[in-house]
């Protein structure tokens, strides 16, 4: 995952969670910054911007220093551009394809609260959630391509292609692909997390079990 720090475009859906739209590069004119609260957003306005249509939304216009002082502030900023039209496009300065709290503990529910390469369970282990295809290799940034996966697992497994990634830990890499299938029926033995758990345990002690013979082996 690249580390640099790149404007995103989001959408926001009803849920009112923003989902990734495109990569809009790390240089970027900025013309306000937008703050989505209870029941009305407002646009705090740069001082260096001019809004081409009036919209529908409260404006605050701030000094030079009110605004670097806002931004100073702002841990998790949403700032927004105005493209020739006057349309506003919401962009987010973030980590690539970060996941979001909410989708996160969606996921983990999905999942069955384990990571699903090496069969540990939350308690046991720190799950996060993985893209199962890295979004460097084309992978969607969304539910059908994201898979539990404890710290450990997720950090052994970088962005590397998953099937590489599986040939490498003894695990099937095709039990993945239909678990994550969003067109295989629900409720088949390949939509369960249990079963693909289970799986990657058995690899686990295959894989332990073969290390113990080579050292035999070699003594
Ligand atoms: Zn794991």
């Amino acid at each position: 995952m690249s580390k640099g720090k790149r404007f995103y475009q989001l959408r926001y859906l009803d849920t009112n969670q923003p989902m990734y739209l495109e990569d809009v590069g790390n240089t970027l004119k900025i013309s306000g910054l937008l703050l989505q609260g209870m029941s009305s957003d407002v646009i705090i306005l740069a001082p260096t911007a001019e809004m081409i249509n009036p919209v529908t939304m409260n404006i605050i216009e701030p000094t030079l220093e009110e605004w670097s002082e806002i931004l100073r502030q702002s841990d998790d900023p949403q700032y927004f551009e105005l493209d020739e039209t006057g349309t506003i496009k919401a962009l987010h300065r973030k980590q690539r394809g970060a996941i979001s709290g909410a989708i996160q503990q969606k996921m983990w529910m999905r999942d069955g609260l384990l990571c699903l390469f090496c069969g540990r369970e939350m308690g046991d282990v720190s799950l996060t959630v993985d893209h199962f295809m890295p979004l460097e290799l084309g992978g969607e940034n969304d539910e059908t391509n994201y898979i539990t996966a404890c710290r450990k697992c997720n950090k052994r497994k970088g962005n590397r292609h998953p099937e590489e990634y599986c040939e490498d830990q003894g695990l099937k890499y095709h039990l993945y692909v239909d678990y994550l299938n969003p067109n295989l029926p629900l409720g088949t033995v390949a939509h369960s997390p249990a079963f693909i758990a289970d799986a990657a345990k058995d690899a686990k002690r295959w894989k332990n079990a073969q290390k113990k013979t080579h050292k035999t082996l070699d003594k």
